[in-house]
């Protein structure tokens, strides 16, 4: 168990390539951090010098109250889970798991007492003589798991461990690796490319992009309150819906104007809006605070807009509206019970209360 800290730190790749840029992270002890962001973005690299595993050009990485910049990966009493397993082909599920133990020359019956440890939590004890190839995607990834758990480390590193298993194995190992941190109460740091990970087993999540640090906070924070247009985009999904429009004042009363609607502001946004008057905006809004009238109160249906529903979408227990405005399409997540007819107007209610402005320059969050 230790709380891990990057100060300031950056990685120029030989060639110039600035993969990470000035990133600071606290992580504290028994907290579980995702490190999440699109293709490229730095947030495999920032794990890696964590780990040891990449030179840091610049800053400072501490683990628990050592400074790391100059211990190598094997000293830093961390595991790392990688997507390929990393599994030794020609040794068996035990060999494999008690590899590290036997290497830091562990005695055997302590090596023995961990792997049956660690294969009674994973579920993976009629397994121990199998080799890898003997094995499905989800028991390779579970003897990877075992593998780290063994060490009894400060801190597991993972490095997108469910990319490569399919849809249906992957929300099941999420669940595994949800119920097995609140098993081992230890430190985490989990890097993926896939939003739903990072909002379900994050305590924290960290959004990454250009290997810049966007945004580091709790899943709701990041969800609710977006810093900044790329971060709103990033987690949610369907994603937000994004549209550019102006703000316009009407008897003292502020309006976004899409173009060919007009929604009425709530009164906690004029501050901060006012400034904007008459400018070009980026109005934001998900796609679950947009409502079919129909099903609506008539109280709430103030901010009611009409557009074209050009597809509809039954998930079962919910439908997705495709729409149109004429101007700008966006898509709607309304509740199982709703069917409009395809390629007809429909009214629908926004809720104001929930909406998002982006400067249209800086794209940084304004309300
Ligand atoms: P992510 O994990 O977010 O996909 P990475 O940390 O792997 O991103 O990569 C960040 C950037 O650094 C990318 O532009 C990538 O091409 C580059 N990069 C990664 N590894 C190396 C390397 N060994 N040498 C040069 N450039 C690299």
């Amino acid at each position: 168990m230790a709380q891990i800290s990057v100060r300031q730190a950056t990685k120029i790749y030989k060639g110039g390539v600035k993969a990470v840029d000035n990133v600071d992270l606290s992580i504290e002890n028994k907290e579980f951090m995702v490190l999440v962001g699109p293709s490229g973005c730095g947030k495999s690299t920032t794990l890696r010098m964590i780990a040891g595993l990449e030179e840091i050009t610049d800053g400072k990485i501490w683990i628990g109250n050592r400074l790391v910049n100059d211990v190598p990966a094997k000293d830093r009493d961390i595991a790392m889970v990688f997507q390929n397993y990393a599994l030794y082909p020609h040794m068996s599920v035990f060999e494999n798991m008690s590899f590290g133990l036997r290497l830091r020359k562990y005695p055997k019956h302590e090596i023995i007492r961990r792997v049956q440890e660690a294969t009674e939590i994973l579920g993976i004890k009629h397994l121990l003589d199998r080799r890898p190839r003997q094995l499905s995607g989800g028991e390779r990834q579970r003897v990877a798991l075992g593998r780290a758990i063994v060490r009894k480390p400060q801190a597991f590193l993972f490095d997108e461990p469910l990319s490569n298993l399919d849809a249906k194995l992957r929300v099941q190992m999420r669940t595994e690796i949800h119920k097995l941190r609140l098993r081992l109460q230890t430190t985490f740091v989990y890097v993926t490319h896939d939003q739903t990970e990072a909002m379900t087993l994050g305590d924290k999540i960290a959004v990454m992009k250009d290997g810049k640090l966007q945004q580091c906070t709790d899943p709701m924070t990041i969800y609710d309150k977006p810093i900044n247009k790329f971060v709103a985009s990033f987690i949610g999904s369907p994603p937000i819906n994004l549209m550019t429009g102006r703000i316009i004042k009407r008897e003292k009363k502020y309006y976004f104007d899409e173009g060919r609607f007009q929604v009425k502001l709530v009164e906690d946004m004029y501050t901060p809006i006012s400034a904007y008057e008459g400018k070009e905006i980026i109005f934001g809004i998900r796609a679950e605070d947009i409502y079919d009238k129909l099903f609506v109160g008539e109280a709430s249906q103030e901010n009611t807009i009409r557009a074209v529903c050009e597809v509809v979408e039954p998930m079962g227990s919910e439908v997705y509206l495709y729409l149109n405005s004429g101007k700008n399409t966006f898509v709607a997540r309304v509740g199982a019970h709703n069917r409009p007819e395809v390629n007809r107007d429909m009214d629908l209610v926004l809720d104001m209360s929930k909406v998002h402005f982006f400067d249209a320059q800086t794209e940084k969050t304004i309300v």
